[in-house]
């Protein structure tokens, strides 16, 4: 399989088993995603180990992406499991808890009479139902006027898209699932619910008190407005984004998503940062067995932008052919890939500026793309222990494959998220003319590079300082 945008699989009853997790890996899976919205910390040890198993067994880098739920709102238990809620009929939002009614509900956020103001709207069940606020007495009660009704049951989600929220970026579960996952040494956190850069800032901080060692990188969701004005800020802050079209399709109006998709994609790509497309994106293999058109031309549209990953949610984790939909969705990149003038973005060569210390390797990066696209070269081959390279590399979007080897362990898993990105371990270091030979005879005997291949090198010497790369190096297969 030779796809270069990574497709990231969600857990769930209907693939946690070893056997399942095999065949979706087998198919295309790159990163397996664990909900901390649901499942218990047994299941998500089950759940890791049977990751770390196929990785062994199979040789692959498997990422593991930890997403913290964020301060998700709900309402309570509702009455028989589902009331009526009748349009232009006033109902009570309570923080008292209760079992709901049609006239009165109770929702998971005790600052909300204090945040909420007259005229904001309450969009409950992924915007299915909409109540908009007459009245708070902003200590426990807030009545509203039920504009669009419907059936509400137990739990649904609530989305306040005017109101600022002043719930912390993560809730007592969050810190505990942090806490967690950073024990299980998953190699991405994904924040829920992020409204600023503050938010990724406290994150990153918290990881280095829970675990001063901890290398768990950060994917901040995006699924609010607030987060949409701050988005260059949380970009430079975060390591990866995702665009969580899910609660972002609600918090701001549908038809403006594909737009923001675009986007963010955008400046990701020019901050080399990775970005996953989620949600809904062959939703209805849930039950089929072939996706729709609509789903087709998402997935294809996506990979066209940019995007280094596309997500499966509910597809996987408890729809009916986990395998099937990672199969279709490989096809959908595969032929997209192929066909799609994709490659060779034009990035902006990195500015000249000695006081940057990272402008020699980015001016490295830079060439070897150009390079690679003059020359039409098979590969690009980095070394590097950080994996900084990595993903500089791959914002530039070569057609050259992206080969990457490094004595990190840790970082092979991290960067299987990353676009095009194909890691290997390699722990010799006799001296660089040996390390680059060496690597091209592994590449060649493996079927990865062959006779009279143009392959470039990125390194950096001296090999012993291990420092950042400073070199590359234009070669034939011989
Ligand atoms: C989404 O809202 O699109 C999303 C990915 O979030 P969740 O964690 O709720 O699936």
């Amino acid at each position: 399989m030779t796809k270069r945008t990574k497709i990231v699989v969600t857990l769930g009853p209907a693939s946690s088993s070893v056997e399942v997790i095999e065949e979706m890996v087998r198919t295309g899976a790159d990163v397996c995603r664990i909900n901390f919205s649901h499942g218990s910390y047994q299941d998500i040890i089950e759940q890791i180990k049977n990751i770390r198993a196929i990785n062994k067994k199979l040789d692959t880098h498997t990422a593991i992406l930890a997403d913290l739920q964020g301060p998700k709102l709900r309402i309570g238990l509702v009455e028989d499991n589902g009331v009526e809620l009748v349009e232009g009929k006033e109902i009570t939002i309570t923080t008292e808890e209760c079992i709901g009614t049609a006239e009165r509900i109770y929702i998971t956020y005790p600052q909300f009479p204090r945040d909420v103001k007259v005229g904001e709207n309450i969009l409950i069940d992924d915007g299915k139902l909409l109540l908009t606020v007459i009245s708070t007495n902003g200590k426990d009660e807030v009545r509203a006027v039920i504009s669009h009704g419907g059936i509400l049951s137990s739990k649904k989600g609530v989305n306040l898209p005017n109101t600022k929220i002043s719930l912390p970026c993560l809730t007592e579960k969050d810190l505990k699932d942090l806490e967690f996952a950073l024990s299980q040494d998953t190699d991405w956190i994904g924040l829920s619910f992020v409204r600023s850069a503050a938010d990724i800032i406290e994150l990153k901080h918290l990881i280095q008190t829970i675990d001063p060692s901890a290398k768990a990188k950060v994917v901040a969701k995006i699924e609010k407005p607030e987060a949409i004005l701050e988005i260059d800020n949380i970009i430079k802050e975060t390591d990866a984004l995702m665009v969580a079209r899910g609660d972002l399709g609600v918090e701001v109006p549908m038809q403006e998503v594909p737009v923001i998709q675009k986007m963010l994609v955008r400046k990701c790509l020019e901050q080399s940062k990775p970005v996953i497309i989620a949600t809904q994106m062959m939703e209805s293999m849930i039950t089929n067995i072939a996706p729709t058109r609509a789903e087709v031309s998402d997935v294809a549209n996506s990979v066209m932008d940019g995007a280094d990953a596309v997500m499966l949610s509910a597809e996987t984790s408890v729809g009916k052919h986990p395998a099937k939909v990672v199969e279709a969705m490989t096809k959908i990149i595969e032929h997209i890939e192929k066909e799609s003038p994709i490659y060779n973005r034009d990035n902006a060569a990195p500015e000249v500026n000695l006081h940057n210390e990272r402008f020699i390797s980015d001016s490295i990066c830079y060439t070897a793309a150009k390079m690679a696209q003059r020359t039409k070269a098979a590969a690009i081959i980095t070394m590097t222990h950080s994996g900084y390279t990595a993903f500089k590399l791959a914002s530039h979007r070569p057609k050259a494959h992206i080969y990457v080897f490094t004595d990190n362990l840790r970082i092979l898993t991290t960067l299987n998220l990353v676009w095009g990105v194909k890691g290997f371990y390699y722990d010799k270091s006799i001296s660089t003319d040996h390390t680059i030979a060496d690597i091209k005879f592994i590449l060649k005997k493996n079927g990865y590079i062959k006779l009279n291949d143009l392959i470039i090198n990125i390194a950096s010497v001296p090999l012993s300082e291990k420092g950042k790369s400073n070199m590359v190096k234009l070669s034939a297969v011989e």
